[in-house]
């Protein structure tokens, strides 16, 4: 029941029943069903569903016996799209593990907010990110696996293979190579896995503050999973193109679980690169792509597209940013398919609206998936608006998070009561028209849509703070014609201190994973601030916005 439409689009599927299983148990099944078929194609190598079983199922065994892992341990997973990424998820899941992945743009300071808070002290890494990892081995991480992605691939690869999938392996002190750590020989011991177990902890700033772990459960990996498939009409055995990040709740769900959910096959890419991913879909007949926008503009602008075959895609789905109207129609003019929007959110496990790609609309979030309902109220009084009326999108469902990991306040503030139900409150401006599409239009969250990474803030200026000459920081966003949105630094300097707009962004880039970065800086006197000695971000937005 969505409470802000009149009457509904026809076609549209019932709500379905959640099966009451656990992720692990999906892998089981779709091995079980499916042994010799293709799991994941990896730059022309291929795993079938019987090997990755029982891969996962030797994982398990060390993370179980060598590192302790017990139900509800927080286990780091800090690596790009690859086998290994799909194989640790799988492993920490069957034996009741927690999978905190991170975000592989992250640098030090970052990785260990995410190691501290969620107090994980077992972590698996690919060793590009070595540097990143080694100061926390011995210093809170206590077991460690580092992979290397040269392991799962063919020899022979005629396709373009990123430098850090060709690396050959190196040796991580305190830290077993994946090789061994699938050498053991085992039984794991049998966990019961519930479906209100915790699953993942996905981290994010939410609407405020330093980034938080939301607290997603098997039930709610899965409903998400799930919950749109009959919006997209996606068949059971689907070759989806895997080329969004999985440490990111969409390329986690769209690429990985959904995918293992139905025994079909992920085409993983480590790293972004239009004409490798023009080559995967042809040569592997994708059938379904989650893009976000920006990859899609950049695929699109590729030389000698129109030689390609892309005739295999059938469902070419995105969200996380706005689509421009013109780069929509260009992707019906060439594949001669819509460009299917979709919404959601780390604290929702990704996707919570989509549009029926019977009856798709351009430049909006959809319809609320099934089981799922949304309302629009005003943010003060939390009254219900009609449509047509811009207020604060909320959300219940069973994708919908338990809450912040050890943050009850910030927990508490993110959920509300309407009509005696809870919803959870998105921190974004929108409207529902008649028939209950919803559409974007603002923002309450203090957060910048970088190309569909976000940046908040408040975890910048925490950042910068460090500097040696920046005594205060306000970061707004700014346009960026490329990324959509990009950051700007406004900063006071401490007396006596000097430095250059040129000098504070490699020393933020060097600080902070690189999107997160500003871009331009501004040096001022004084920041405006409330008579409570707040910095006023607002006023300082506006008036950027107003230059703009
Ligand atoms: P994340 O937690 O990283 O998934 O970011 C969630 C945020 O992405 C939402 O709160 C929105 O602000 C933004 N977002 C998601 N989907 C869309 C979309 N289709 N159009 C515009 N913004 C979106």
């Amino acid at each position: 029941m969505h409470k802000n439409a009149t009457h509904w689009p026809p076609g549209l599927p019932p709500d379905m029943a959640i099966p009451e299983t656990s992720i692990g148990y999906n892998l089981e099944v779709a091995a079980t069903r499916y042994p010799g078929r293709t799991a994941i194609a990896y730059y022309g190598s291929e795993i079938r569903y019987d090997r990755l079983l029982d891969e996962v199922e030797r994982l398990a065994d060390h993370l179980q016996h060598a590192c302790g892992v017990a139900k509800g341990d927080r286990v780091l997973l800090y690596m790009q799209n690859c086998p290994q990424f799909v194989i640790a998820t799988y492993a920490i899941l069957r034996i009741g593990g927690v999978v905190v992945p991170v975000n592989t743009m992250n640098l030090v300071q970052e990785v260990r907010h995410v190691a501290v808070d969620s107090s994980a002290k077992v972590a698996l890494f690919s060793q590009e990110l070595a540097p990143n990892m080694m100061p926390l081995l011995g210093h809170g991480i206590e077991h460690a696996v580092v992979a290397c992605y040269r392991d799962y691939l063919a020899p022979d690869t005629d396709l373009p293979v990123p430098d850090a999938v060709s690396q050959a392996p190196i040796a991580v002190d305190g830290a077993t190579p994946w090789t061994d750590a699938l050498s053991g020989s085992m039984p794991v011991r049998p966990v019961d896995v519930a479906p209100d177990d915790l699953a993942f902890l996905v981290y994010t700033s939410g609407t405020t503050g330093a980034p938080k772990g939301c607290m997603h459960t098997h039930r709610s990996v899965l409903a998400s999973a799930i919950g749109c498939r009959e919006y997209c009409r996606l068949p059971k055995d689907q070759i989806a193109l895997c080329a969004l990040p999985m440490f990111h709740v969409t390329g986690l769900q769209t690429g990985v679980n959904a995918v293992i959910h139905d025994g079909s096959t992920m085409v993983v890419m480590t790293r972004w690169d239009r004409q490798c991913a023009a080559m995967l879909i042809e040569r592997y007949r994708v059938t379904s792509w989650t893009a976000i926008p920006t990859m899609l503009f950049d695929f699109l602008a590729q030389p000698g597209l129109a030689e390609r075959d892309l005739s295999s895609i059938t469902l070419l789905s995105g969200g996380g940013a706005a689509m421009p109207k013109a780069v929509a129609e260009r992707i019906q003019a060439l594949w001669g398919i819509p460009y299917v929007e979709g919404y959601g959110l780390s604290e929702t496990m990704a996707t919570t609206h989509t549009n029926p790609v019977h009856r798709p609309k351009a430049q909006c979030l959809g319809i609320p998936v099934q089981n799922t309902d949304a309302v629009v109220v005003d943010p003060d009084t939390l009254a219900i608006l009609p449509p047509g009326k811009v207020g604060e999108i909320l959300i219940r469902g069973p994708q919908v998070f338990r809450g912040y990991w050890q943050h009850p306040e910030a927990t508490a503030a993110a959920f509300v009561d309407i009509e005696g139900e809870r919803f959870f409150r998105t921190g974004d401006l929108g409207y529902v028209d008649d028939e209950g599409y919803f559409f974007i239009v603002d923002r309450l969250k203090r957060m910048i849509n970088a190309s569909g990474y976000k940046v908040w803030p408040a975890e910048v200026e925490s950042l910068m703070f460090a500097h040696p000459a920046i005594q205060e920081a306000c970061v707004i966003g700014i346009r960026d014609p490329q990324r959509g949105e990009g950051v700007k630094l406004v900063a006071v300097l401490a007396e006596g201190q000097s430095t250059t707009e040129a000098e504070v962004i490699a020393w933020a880039r060097a600080h902070m994973a690189a999107y997160k970065a500003p871009q331009v800086v501004e040096f001022v006197d004084r920041l405006p601030k409330s008579g409570t000695g707040k910095v006023q971000w607002r006023e300082l937005q506006a008036r950027e916005r107003a230059r703009e």
